[in-house]
């Protein structure tokens, strides 16, 4: 099969310049290599979801000069391409992982959770999660019965180190029982998990190519990890440097400056947006104004550093 990829928004905001880095490197990646690119809806946090956000991206994107050959406003043969329409995909993936004795249910409430978060070991997410509902319920309904509440669900992580080669960051071995533990894939309100759902997404919608921002890259060994248990073969990951404003600061959604709509609306130059994102990033040596098709024909991924030149910013005040 031929090259696939993707972009993957969750739908709580407008887009900021980081975010359209990585949407202009993902389409760029597909297109050098006569690939296809989808465009799925990561909308399952729902108390995050921002109502007409959805279509704000795909306008903003469409603005930036980027496109997609499936995805829900232009259909597709491996839709539906919104996670909400999804979930007994989820839920059919949770059944695969328990029939083969890779998930059980856990009644750790949040707050004994907190309680190792002293920890000497604990990670960037907090502590690893200790294992202790591992083989403590027989099923579900065992642990409502004896915990009087309805359990989340995990998936029951290997032992050791799990290696990836990144497109951009080389060799990443990951100890994922040892700094995250047993993953949560469907919490106890019902929620299934972002890390179960891109899982079963990437495989049901055949990506082979997954270039996403460099801060998703801790998540990688667990994913990697899952798509095994379910039988299917991870992606190929290419994990992009984060673009960070003056001062190394984080971009915020709520500041107009950092966003593609306020830049849209205050008059932006989306072909001078285009260029100096690549610029940015490695992708071109100058920060000349350009249409993303325009750098299809030099663009490697390779080139990709972390050297953004903030002060460079074109629209900055
Ligand atoms: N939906 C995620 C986000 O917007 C991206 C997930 C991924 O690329 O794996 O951050």
């Amino acid at each position: 099969m031929g090259y696939r990829g993707r972009f993957a928004p969750s739908p709580t905001g407008p887009l900021h310049l980081g975010n359209a880095r990585t949407a202009l490197l993902a389409w760029l990646d597909a297109r050098a290599h006569g690939g296809a690119l989808v465009y799925r809806v990561e909308d399952l946090d729902t108390p995050r979801v921002v109502a007409g956000s959805m279509a704000q991206q795909q306008q903003d994107l469409r603005w930036l000069g980027l496109d997609w050959d499936e995805g829900p406003d232009v259909g597709g043969p491996w839709g539906p391409y919104v996670q909400s329409a999804r979930l007994d995909r989820y839920a059919a993936a949770l059944e695969t992982l328990r029939g083969r004795g890779r998930a059980f249910a856990c009644t750790c409430t949040r707050k004994d959770l907190q309680k190792l978060a002293s920890a000497p070991h604990a990670g960037e997410e907090g502590p690893a999660y200790p294992g202790t509902c591992r083989g403590r319920y027989t099923d579900g309904a065992d642990a409502r019965a004896q915990a009087g509440r309805e359990p989340s669900w995990r998936f029951r992580v290997d032992a050791g180190l799990v290696e990836f080669t990144d497109r951009v960051l080389g060799r990443c071995p990951q100890d994922v029982l040892r700094d995250t533990g047993d993953v949560v894939v469907r919490r106890a309100d019902g929620l299934y998990a972002y890390q179960l759902a891109v899982v079963v997404d990437d495989l049901a919608m055949g990506i082979t190519d997954v270039i996403r921002a460099a801060d998703l890259v801790s998540s990688t060994g667990r994913q990697v990890q899952l798509a095994r248990a379910l039988g299917g073969k991870p992606p190929q990951y290419g994990h992009v440097p984060l673009l960070n404003g003056p001062d190394g600061a984080r971009l915020q959604k709520r500041e107009p400056r950092h966003t593609l709509a306020g830049l849209r609306a205050a008059g932006a130059d989306p072909r001078a947006l285009v260029g100096w994102l690549a610029h940015s990033c490695g992708v071109s040596v100058r920060a000349a104004p350009a249409s993303p098709a325009d750098l299809v024909e030099d663009f490697e991924l390779r080139r990709v550093r972390d050297a953004p030149d903030w002060r460079a910013f074109p629209f900055r005040e």
